[in-house]
């Protein structure tokens, strides 16, 4: 082992014998007391010691090894200590590339903060090569998220559209103009692999199955009120999913759903018609009307509710339950506070989580389960 504390976090006497690690309340931690000599030890856990060589020169600062072990167990206790060589054979596969390490630096830092462990933020890292994510369309916003996941370390981000791309779908994160008039799907394929930090991981004899769908079409209507049928099979096969759009001047993210598990589309327009006796019959005439302009999409938006959507997906991937689980933040322009409106499961609605946990979903639970282990 080769301590190290966490570079992410920075460090900071908080008075005279306190240190605190890291800036702000989500992930600060403070030690204490520290004395002077311990201070200047902490200066050594970069990394580049092993703790023999730490035993030595702690006695040159007075420490005795017992001092050195008290301390250690309480830095990785409080979840300071970092140790990139005991991430594990996928994390070291990564650490071994280094163009695609200086790549993703900052990432594997962020991950660090999150992660407690020693070495959790590459673990984490090479975790997520492994895994294939869906996005379901190729606009602003579908093709800005596609890019981000890629970008961020995903193995596979497969993109699924229709037609060719327009004017309009071009955005700076998105699709790059000179995809204009070439197919959306082919176009958005191109700037996943352009997206990414090094080659895609090696095939594998089986493709993974999906941990995660994101539906982003370029109708933001088919978010705001999504058809409980599309989502059909992705809840008989436990497919988790997480919708993501703008519609006229509102920008969407959410709800992930964990089918059988968190409320879905179908509970989403129960509950909304259940409040407003006349939703189902503007919902019939706003699916079938023409549509023959463009849909109003504010470019900023539409690049936030995208990074916001893909920060919620990665935090998914990585094993936590992000604020958009059964839950939809929205926000409107033009003041863009974001409000979040719960999604509980409705008693009528085929998905089962109305059922309570454990209920009679048995193999949707156990596909959800697999799916999610990646
Ligand atoms: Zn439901």
């Amino acid at each position: 082992m080769y301590p190290m504390l966490k570079p992410a976090l920075r460090r900071a006497w908080r008075g005279r014998n306190t240190v605190q690690f890291g800036v702000t309340p989500a992930h600060a931690v403070t030690l204490g007391p520290v004395d002077i000599a311990t201070g200047s030890f902490l200066e050594l856990l970069d990394g580049t010691r092993g703790v023999p060589l730490l035993y030595e020169e702690a006695r040159a600062l007075d420490l005795s090894e017992h001092h050195v072990d008290v301390l250690l167990a309480r830095l990785a206790e409080a979840g300071l200590l970092d140790d990139p060589r005991s991430a594990g054979p996928s994390a070291d596969v990564l650490r071994r590339r280094v163009e695609v390490m200086d790549r993703q630096r900052p990432d594997v830092a962020s991950l660090s903060v999150v992660r407690p462990e020693p070495g959790g933020g590459l673990r984490r890292m090479g975790a997520r090569r492994a895994m294939r994510v869906q996005v379901r369309g190729a606009g602003r916003v579908g093709a800005s998220i596609a890019s981000v996941l890629s970008g961020a370390g995903v193995g596979q981000v497969e993109v699924l559209d229709g037609g060719r791309a327009e004017p309009w779908d071009v955005a700076p994160g998105g699709l790059p103009p000179a995809s204009v008039g070439e197919r959306r799907d082919v176009a958005a394929r191109r700037l996943v692999r352009r997206s990414a930090p090094g080659p895609g991981p090696a095939e594998s004899a089986g493709e993974p199955g999906l941990s995660l769908i994101v539906v982003a079409p370029r109708d933001g209507l088919a978010v705001y009120a999504p058809v409980a049928d599309t989502a059909g099979p992705w809840i008989a096969s436990g497919t988790p999913h997480l919708y993501a759009g703008v519609i006229e001047a509102t920008g969407v993210v959410g709800p992930l759903v964990l089918p059988g598990g968190t409320g879905c589309a179908g509970c989403l327009e129960l509950h909304r018609a259940d409040r407003d006796p006349q939703w189902p019959r503007m919902l019939a005439q706003w699916r079938s009307g023409r549509r023959g302009a463009v849909p109003a999409c504010d470019l900023g938006l539409a690049t936030a509710v995208a990074g916001l959507a893909a920060a919620h997906a990665l935090a998914f991937l990585d094993g936590d339950l992000p604020a958009c689980t059964g839950t939809r933040w929205e926000a409107a322009l033009p003041l863009l506070d974001w409000r979040s409106e719960q999604i509980g499961p409705h008693a009528d609605c085929s998905c089962g989580a109305a059922g309570g946990a454990g209920g009679e979903r048995v193999s949707g639970d156990v596909l959800a389960q697999d799916t999610m282990a990646g």
